[in-house]
């Protein structure tokens, strides 16, 4: 067990099932291995009022799909919430995820995630026990369990003792506004491409340069929009 402050995920959800794989491999299964992280998977229809354990109605005013009904859903989120937790809808209208915001979520002891379902949420739970929305990117999944795995995924990586090496995180893509550079490693040369001689060299400043530029070029190709960022910032 480590002796760090130990931060605990509950994850609110129709389908639990949905998280066993991405969260007992790998980098979360390892640090939840260690005690660094706590995750808790509740079911939603636990807290349904009706022996058929409905928790969804057709929507007011008519339309497509279904929502879920707001007493479930506030009795789900206050049988885990915690004085000093923060709840966050996973939702397409949301703020969108950035590592910034990763970073963030990832000093919190406590985090309730709660994942849609169908249409969505009845609003005025959302009003009454929802600290935050976030959204993973413009595009609509049909529930929010892949959005709190990517949430998960994301955040715990910023949490010392998570990732082998401690700068690991801080040299990946969007840390300083820039995307990565490339990465190379044996055989030296791969079907006639040769690894690039610099990194060969053993010259860590002309190394560090090298990978600097790598970086510059790659963002100001791909994602300019990153640029204009750094420059407002004055980084
Ligand atoms: N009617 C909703 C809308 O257009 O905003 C979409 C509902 S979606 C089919 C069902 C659930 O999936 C949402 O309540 C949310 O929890 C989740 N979801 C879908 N796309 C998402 C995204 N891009 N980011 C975060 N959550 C998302």
């Amino acid at each position: 067990m480590d002796r760090r402050q130990q931060h605990r995920y509950d994850i609110l959800s129709l389908f639990p099932g949905y998280f066993q794989g991405p969260f007992d491999e790998s980098i979360i299964g390892r640090a939840r291995d260690k005690g660094i992280i706590d995750i808790n998977l509740v079911d939603m229809r636990e807290f349904a009022d009706n022996k058929h354990r409905r928790v969804d109605d057709r929507p007011y005013g008519g339309g497509p799909g279904m929502v879920l009904m707001p007493h479930p859903v506030a009795k789900a989120i206050r049988s885990v919430k915690t004085a000093g937790a923060k709840v966050i809808y996973l939702s397409p209208q949301g703020r969108k995820l950035t590592a910034k915001k990763c970073r963030e979520i990832a000093e919190l002891e406590h985090v309730v995630l709660l994942c849609g379902h169908y249409e969505g949420i009845d609003e005025r739970v959302l009003q009454s026990d929802v600290d935050e929305e976030i959204c993973i990117g413009d595009y609509v999944l049909t529930n929010g369990c892949l959005p709190a795995i990517v949430l998960l995924d994301s955040v715990i990586r910023f949490i010392p003792g998570v990732l082998g090496h401690e700068d690991a995180a801080s040299e990946d893509s969007f840390e300083n506004g820039l995307l990565d550079c490339p990465h190379y490693t044996r055989p030296e040369i791969y079907e006639g491409q040769k690894v690039p001689d610099v990194l060969r060299s053993g010259d860590h400043k002309k190394i560090a340069e090298w990978r600097h530029q790598q970086s510059l070029e790659k963002t100001l190709q791909v994602r300019p929009d990153l640029l204009d960022e750094r420059v407002r910032l004055d980084i």
